[in-house]
């Protein structure tokens, strides 16, 4: 295993499966514009061999499929089936839902047990305006299919002030109604919005406040989470449980985990570093030949991480699996 001075290491792995996406999201994409799949994205085999060497030389033991959006890629399946048997403590997908009933069977197959989809609304108007693709009738409705399936959901929202802070309340008492943890992420100054401080700033609502907001209508207290968790986790006796990913108010990078892998083959050790590393030429070399450059590429990686607090990043979200 690599670890870094302050003794952090990468066990939680996401993989962006496509950098194509079906919606185009006002916070995540500058211009309305739906990403297409790049040209030299990886096959599902050469994904799943990263995976594979990225556990034995990382310690990798969780895994996140993300991208873009994942249920939009052909490669879906046989990336699923080929990590399923790789031994990792859990593996895990996070959608925007617009195709999660059509897509059901390929992860229950699989043996999915945990689903994240992010719904910033419950107004359907609302949805266009910031989603700028899909529909929300068919995202709920896929929800509804995939907790009859008996998967477990978490739902995530990125509450904005001007576009969505008055479905705070609603998108909670939905959650709670229906059994789903809600997991608010505040808003990261990536891509677009870290160029423009001012369009970020409008918009950010941090924990202080949304924490605020839901203690005028429920009474909670904080829950126990993993130490090497981002989410803050809050339960409301009697109801459930929701969480507030709060990287800008509450910085987790002295215990981040995280290792990302584009589609196209670069590792990401940091969200706020625009260095990368390319592992895409390891893939077709056996394990030993492998493992040695892997570690190099790591160790680098790993050196990218924040030492204290996120400072945002030039990258857009789907390119590097949010
Ligand atoms: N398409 C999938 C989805 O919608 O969940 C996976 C990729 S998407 C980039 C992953 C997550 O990143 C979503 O929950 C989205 O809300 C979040 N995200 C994207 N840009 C963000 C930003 N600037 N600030 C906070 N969250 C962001």
């Amino acid at each position: 295993m690599i670890v870094d001075r302050q003794g952090r290491s990468f066990r939680n792995l996401r993989v962006s499966l496509t950098a194509a996406c079906n919606y185009a999201c006002t916070y995540c994409v500058p211009d309305g514009k739906r990403l297409v799949a790049a040209q030299d994205e990886l096959s599902a085999e050469a994904l799943v061999r990263a995976v594979a060497y990225l556990i034995e030389a990382a310690g990798i033991e969780r895994l996140r499929i993300t991208g873009g959006e994942p249920l939009v890629s052909p490669r879906l399946e046989p990336f699923l089936q080929g990590v399923r048997d790789l031994g990792l403590v859990e593996i895990g997908i996070t959608t925007n839902g617009q195709l999660l009933a059509r897509k059901l069977p390929i992860l229950i197959d699989a043996g999915l047990h945990r689903l994240n989809v992010s719904l910033d609304t419950l107004d359907a108007g609302r949805f266009r305006e910031i989603a700028r693709g899909g529909d929300l009738r068919t995202v709920l409705d896929g929800l509804q299919q995939a907790r009859a399936a008996g998967l477990k959901i978490k739902l995530n929202m990125v509450p904005m002030r001007g576009q969505n802070l008055d479905q705070v309340l609603p998108m909670l008492e939905y959650s709670l109604e229906q059994g789903f943890e809600l997991r608010f992420i505040e808003l990261m100054r990536m891509g677009h919005l870290a160029r423009d401080a001012s369009a970020f700033q409008q918009r950010f609502v941090g924990i202080a406040e949304l924490l605020e907001l839901i203690g005028r209508h429920h009474a909670y207290v904080q829950a126990d989470a993993p130490l090497d968790a981002t989410a803050l986790r809050y339960e409301i006796p009697g109801r459930g449980f929701f969480g507030v990913i709060a990287n800008e108010s509450v910085p987790f990078c002295r215990t981040c985990s995280r290792l990302r892998l584009s589609s196209t083959g670069w590792l990401h050790g940091c969200l706020s570093s625009t260095n990368r590393h390319y592992i895409g030429d390891l893939l077709d070399k056996s394990r030993d030949e492998a493992l040695p450059a892997l570690q190099q590429r790591l160790l680098r990686a790993l050196a990218d991480k924040q030492e204290v607090a996120f400072s945002g990043g030039a990258t857009i979200m789907k390119i590097i699996g949010g």
